[in-house]
């Protein structure tokens, strides 16, 4: 966590604000204005040090960020249901990382239909939540997946591609930059120019 400490004191000593994803979707879709330099703060799958260990992390620094939850897997050695609340009470957001972490692109469509739409619900029942986002199992996802994303009422999906996101780029295969456990921490500087 000592990395971890560093990178996103960093972030705030630089200035950094933040975002949700609401607020990503109207900048991208209808030009909302964002703080000055913007960040959306995402975590895959859910693990328990999240809400134990980097959570109040970022809340001591004013950051908030965003959870992609597999939704089989919580309570099991993950966040809890309850510390899922807790998080958004606290003004994080959640999105779905589908119910079983699958590799979508290898799925039958009903069977995807089955992971983002069950996903979506158990969120949205569980937490009060509107679920809007998807994030994709180890990047992967295919047609088939962005066609279910736009019935099921996902409006953004998060792969694993690096790079920024920019107004115009596709809502559903949005790109973010990983950041590695042992990172240096000139090297998690050189990603912010
Ligand atoms: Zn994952």
């Amino acid at each position: 966590m000592k990395q971890f400490n560093e990178e996103i004191a960093w972030l705030r000593r630089q200035g950094y604000h933040s975002i949700s994803i609401e607020d990503l979707y109207q900048a991208l879709v209808n030009k909302a204005s964002v703080p000055e330099k913007p960040i959306l703060l995402t975590f895959d799958d859910g693990y328990g040090d999240n809400y134990r260990s980097a959570w109040p992390i970022m809340q001591h620094n004013n950051f908030r960020a965003t959870f992609f939850i597999i939704t089989n897997s919580v309570g099991h050695g993950m966040m809890n249901w309850e510390q899922l609340n807790d998080l958004i009470k606290q003004g994080n957001f959640i999105g779905s990382h589908t119910v079983h972490h699958l590799d979508l692109a290898s799925l039958t469509e009903n069977q995807q239909d089955s992971e983002l739409n069950i996903s979506k619900q158990e969120l949205e029942q569980h937490l009060g939540i509107s679920v809007q986002a998807l994030c994709f199992p180890s990047g992967k996802y295919n047609k088939t997946t962005l066609k279910l994303m736009s019935k099921l009422g996902y409006r953004l999906g998060f792969t694993t591609k690096p790079g920024r996101v920019h107004l115009g780029d596709v809502l559903l295969t949005l790109k973010r930059e990983r950041i590695y456990g042992g990172m240096p921490l000139v090297s998690f500087q050189r990603l912010f120019p």
